[in-house]
């Protein structure tokens, strides 16, 4: 029997731990604990980068993306660009296990989750709203023509008792995107990967960086080669900022669009983490170690 670990993106990703810990401590599977755990997030309106809450695009629609990894077999499934859901993880979830594909977009993941009788609801809310009509006028104003300005996604990698490994992420992508827009959240490599020969990654910050990368990918390959999970974290991102710095500024970012951060789980449980600024934190527990941890990333400097 392994003891299972799990661990999440951002301060909001307790509530995912607290949920995945629970699931893993009875023995449910790290895809069940990491769907689970994600759907708590998706439901909460007052994380409003996921989900109900989430930020709205340029034309004021939520559009989600979210995707699934397990590990024993390298199989994933992932939407993008979904409408009306609050809980896109349980849809790719569905494209996982029951199609034959990793990934559908738009209309066609909403149809699909409707032929399961997945629950529709509404994403917005009143404050994402109000949000949403302040970044407009600021927009218009050009006093801040940038898109993107407030981000976030819930990544979740874990370990279960059986020693398999899963990765999950679920995100409203970044704020006034064009319609139709695809972050990293959705693509497998990018925003996430799991291999229980190494173990799994996920990423959150510009995913339009963090895809030219393939974070998540190169942090695995990187565990399977020997590296410890922090090791591969610095190292993958490191390589990642020293080969785009030649052209944009990344390095000790404090630009929302030149932001990038990493989390990653090996095959025992352990976690690393990294970002290019001083502001990404992460939930963590274990069944060794009970105690539900606030803890911060090593800055890449
Ligand atoms: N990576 C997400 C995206 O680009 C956003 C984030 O995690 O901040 O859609």
């Amino acid at each position: 029997m392994m003891q299972w670990a799990i661990a999440a993106t951002w301060p909001f990703g307790q509530s995912a731990v607290r949920v995945g810990s629970r699931l893993l401590d009875q023995g449910m599977s790290g895809l069940d604990a990491v769907e689970q755990a994600i759907r708590a997030v998706e439901l909460d309106p007052s994380v409003d980068s996921v989900g109900v809450g989430g930020v709205p695009n340029c034309e004021g629609e939520v559009q989600l993306d979210a995707a699934l990894m397990r590990g024993q077999d390298l199989a994933v499934g992932a939407v993008a660009g979904v409408k009306g859901f609050p809980n896109p993880i349980s849809i790719a979830r569905l494209v996982l296990e029951k199609t034959p594909h990793h990934l559908l977009v738009g209309e066609g993941a909403e149809r699909y989750a409707d032929a399961y009788g997945l629950e529709r609801g509404p994403l917005l809310t009143a404050s994402s709203l109000e949000t949403w009509r302040k970044r407009r006028e600021k927009q218009a104003q050009a006093e801040d023509p940038s898109l993107g300005g407030g981000h976030d996604t819930v990544g979740v990698v874990a370990l279960d008792m059986n020693g398999d490994i899963a990765a999950g992420t679920s995100t409203s992508g970044l704020a006034l995107k064009l319609p139709g827009r695809v972050g990293d959240s959705p693509l497998v490599g990018s925003g996430f990967y799991a291999d229980n020969a190494a173990g799994a990654a996920v990423g959150t910050g510009c995913g339009e960086l963090i895809m030219r990368g393939c974070l998540s990918f190169a942090i695995v390959e990187l565990m399977k080669g020997g590296a410890s999970a922090q090791q591969a974290c610095e190292e993958a991102l490191n390589r990642l900022i020293c080969r785009l710095e030649q052209c944009l500024p990344v390095r000790n970012a404090t630009e929302d669009m030149t932001k990038m951060a990493v989390l990653a789980i090996d095959q025992k449980g352990n976690v690393g983490a990294a970002a290019n600024h001083g502001e990404f934190d992460f939930a963590y527990q274990t069944a060794r170690d009970r105690e539900l941890r606030i803890i911060r990333a090593r800055i890449i400097a």
